[in-house]
């Protein structure tokens, strides 16, 4: 049924199955404002006859995302007044994203990057951008974890990483090399020995954060992919959204936790979804995300508890939403606070 190759238009998803003829016309709409990708390995998790299927949700086009609210923005964490040279944001003193790329092996419909990734993206840095980018990370002694993302980074080729590798490994006060993916979900099989050999050459502390938020995206095959990284030492974190009608429900996000653990990989952030444009079905109010996150205490293994986080509008960091962290205020608003102490107020006024 889902082919060998990439879905990433209309016409791809329906010849697939996984979209109707009643649905095209607006899927269409949606690819033309919003970059389209499923891989194989995850069109063989939607089930197209469940009309609430949280794979479908995530990655399926749908006219929700053509609404925008007046509160979500282009560049929703604030990535851009951090951007020193293109492909770096240096937002905390001791680490940078340096995103090299700017497409993914899919694409999530609630992405938080969605104005920058994709085939009409930002791009992949040129040569001289990425000299620029080493330059800066190496003026900066105060660098020690360089987080790879984008984009998806392990969506390079082993060649290219490898090169990308080299140069990080040249630069002493960069004790940490951090990836941001998708990749052992959406194309398991790309997690292969040449790959791994790769991000050996950095000669770094490897850490891979890896991108789920429903525990059927941890299949044999992911859960295969992730043990080829462990067991080549490289330490790995979770990281997820909370997403109404994916994980919205402390049973499915306890046993999405349950599978990282279960695949070696620590809990690290739950986000709160981000004010990305054509977003806003997948956002609930804060008290109910914490809500359900305090459902998970003590009923589930104390490993698999991540910290809620929101990642607060501007550019000023994530701030932990957890039970305990914030209380609303007046209007249905929330302070949150960031973490030099200053206050914001959630969601913002648009
Ligand atoms: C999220 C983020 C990081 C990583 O933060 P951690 O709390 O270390 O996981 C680093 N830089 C930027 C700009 C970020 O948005
Ligand atoms: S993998 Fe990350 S950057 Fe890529 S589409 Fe999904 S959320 Fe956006």
């Amino acid at each position: 049924m889902s082919g060998e190759r990439t879905l990433k238009t209309a016409a791809d998803l329906l010849a697939a199955g996984l979209i109707d003829d009643g649905t095209v016309h607006e899927t269409e709409a949606v690819a033309r404002r919003y970059a389209v990708a499923v891989t194989p390995a995850i069109a063989a998790l939607i089930d197209p006859a469940d009309p609430a299927d949280p794979i479908a949700r995530q990655f399926l086009p749908s006219s929700a995302e053509l609404v925008t609210l007046p509160q979500e923005r282009d560049d929703p964490i604030g990535d851009r007044p951090h951007t020193p040279v293109k492909g770096i944001v240096h937002r905390y003193p001791d680490r940078v994203l340096f995103k090299a790329v700017h497409v993914c092996p899919v694409y999530c419909r609630f992405c938080f990057r969605r104005e920058m990734v994709g085939p009409d993206g930002d791009g992949t840095l040129a040569p001289t951008e990425m000299e620029a980018a080493f330059a800066y990370i190496a003026a900066h002694p105060e660098i020690w974890e360089v987080i790879l993302t984008g984009g998806d980074p392990l969506i390079l080729s082993p060649r290219r990483l490898a090169e990308i590798m080299r140069g990080l490994a040249a630069i002493d006060h960069v004790r940490i090399v951090r990836f941001h993916t998708r990749v052992p979900v959406a194309n398991p099989d790309n997690i292969d020995a040449d790959l791994i050999a790769a991000l050996k050459e950095s000669g770094k502390t490897l850490w891979v954060a890896l991108h789920a938020n429903h525990p059927r995206e941890l299949t044999p095959q992911a859960r295969d992919a992730c043990a080829r990284l462990v067991d080549a030492g490289i330490a790995m974190v979770s990281q997820s959204v909370l997403l109404k009608g994916v994980n919205d429900d402390p049973t499915v996000l306890g046993a999405l936790m349950r599978a990282f653990v279960e695949s070696r990989i620590k809990p690290y952030y739950l986000h709160h979804p981000d004010l990305a444009p054509g977003t806003g079905h997948f956002r609930m109010d804060i008290g109910e995300g914490q809500a359900i996150v305090a459902a998970l205490r003590g009923h589930v293994s104390g490993l698999c508890q991540p910290a809620y986080v929101l990642d607060i509008p501007g550019g000023h960091g994530k701030a932990p939403l957890g039970p305990d962290a914030v209380a609303p205020g007046p209007d249905g608003c929330w302070s949150v606070s960031d973490y030099r102490g200053g206050l914001h107020v959630w969601p913002p006024r648009p």
